[in-house]
């Protein structure tokens, strides 16, 4: 058994490292509270190739193994969790065009993606369903060469950018939910689509998140991803494997960052004449949160790694985004908690983390839907402990 990273994993780890620390790190405090979209940031990743991490190399992406995928999420979110937004419901898009697109989307959308001229996201969830997509309403109506499209979208990160936008319709009532979806790829350019407000959040600043509405949009035949009517749910939670890993990636890195905070201002803050560090009641916090984030970690690389190894890994990445999420909610609330007065200031780092935390929970299908996954593969027999 080997839990070292390749040499190019840990050189590429090292890249992203010395990217956070000099771009991201500095401003990330200033501009959250200013609520400032991070452009110069965005920028920087896309002349790193970080919009083509999912992209197949033909395309010109990166065409990224599912390890090195983690650390991106990891590192960047130890920065700034907003940042790793922008090119997390990306690179999800991308990975279902490169993996069910048709070879003309594939050529039309891919190149411009992997170099992130144009940018993409994922319209699943509905005012009225998140959890139960089987129960969205957003109706696609043929119409000879086109689709007529009506509903709402709500809770859509990255809209404002997304060209096109995948999102998931009804193309038939009649037919069993799982054989009457589509994801169709949107151009946002077509009448009757609009972008509405940005949905204001507790944390996950510094990407938007917004409700879309399509109102009798006419969108192309040709914009059903993969061609053919139907397969739209299955597409999408084929994606949501790499989605969870994303997430669970994110809440290490954010929990690492609490850590990393917790232990810093430990050995520098004095109490009663010592570091508070060498208080016996802090150091157990800090060796709970250290023993919880390394094991965090293992679980989300080794979901990644079988996801490598081309298995099916839904009990794997629901094991991995489930705890690393509750991780993270632990690690952020005792990094405040020993950080003391300082914690709740918007002046340091911990309360952005604490507001950041809870998202890794909710989102890519909340804790309790990970553990149903985790339960339905375990009896199944499909789901496996051990090695
Ligand atoms: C900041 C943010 C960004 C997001 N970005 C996107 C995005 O880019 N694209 C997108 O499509 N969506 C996005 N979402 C939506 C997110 O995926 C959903 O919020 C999530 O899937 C939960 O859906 P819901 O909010 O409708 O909750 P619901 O499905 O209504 O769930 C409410 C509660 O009921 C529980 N519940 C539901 N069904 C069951 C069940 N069968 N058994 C037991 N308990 C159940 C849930 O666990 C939860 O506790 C985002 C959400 C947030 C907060």
């Amino acid at each position: 058994m080997d839990f070292e990273l390749t040499p190019e994993q840990k050189a590429f780890r090292e890249i992203l490292r010395a990217f956070v620390e000099k771009e991201i790190l500095p401003v990330a405090i200033e501009w959250e509270h200013a609520g400032r979209y991070p452009t110069e940031i965005i920028e920087k990743m896309k002349q790193m190739g970080l919009f083509g991490l999912s992209v197949p190399e033909e395309y010109g992406g990166m065409g990224a193994d599912m390890v090195s995928f983690a650390l991106v999420f990891e590192e960047i979110a130890r920065g700034w969790m907003g940042v790793a937004g922008t090119i997390g419901s990306h690179s999800l898009a991308c990975w279902m065009i490169a993996r069910h697109g048709t070879d003309e989307q594939k050529r039309h959308y891919l190149p411009d993606l992997a170099g992130g001229v144009r940018r993409t996201a994922i319209a699943l969830t509905e005012p009225g369903a998140g959890t139960d997509l089987q129960g969205i309403r957003t109706r696609a109506v043929r119409d000879g060469d086109v689709y007529v499209v009506s509903g709402t979208k709500t809770w859509i990160t990255n809209a404002r950018h997304a060209d096109p936008l995948p999102v998931l319709v009804k193309t038939s009532i009649t037919e069993p939910a799982h054989k009457g979806m589509s994801v169709l790829l949107v151009d946002p350019a077509l009448d009757g689509f609009s972008v509405g407000r940005d949905l204001p959040k507790l944390g996950y600043k510094g990407t938007e998140t917004c409700e879309v509405t399509l109102d009798e949009v006419r969108v192309p035949v040709s914009a059903v991803l993969g061609g053919v009517e139907g397969r739209g749910l299955q597409q999408v939670l084929g994606g949501l494997e790499l989605g969870r890993i994303n997430i669970a990636a994110r809440a290490v890195g954010v929990a690492q960052a609490a850590y990393d905070a917790a232990l810093a201002y430990a050995r520098e803050r004095t109490a009663f004449g010592q570091p508070i560090a060498e208080f016996q009641a802090i150091q157990l916090k800090l060796a709970d949160l250290a023993t919880e984030i390394q094991a965090a970690r293992l679980l989300t690389y080794w979901a990644a790694a079988q996801a490598d190894g081309g298995k099916r890994v839904d009990m794997e990445a629901g094991m991995a985004k489930y705890f690393a999420s509750e991780v993270a909610l632990r690690a952020s609330l005792e990094s405040m908690r020993i950080h003391g007065g300082y914690g709740y200031s918007q002046e340091f780092v911990v309360e952005r983390l604490y507001r950041d935390a809870p998202l890794m929970a909710i989102g890519e299908g909340t804790n309790d839907v990970q553990r149903m996954v985790i339960a339905r593969a375990l009896i199944s027999g499909k789901g496996k402990l051990g090695w």
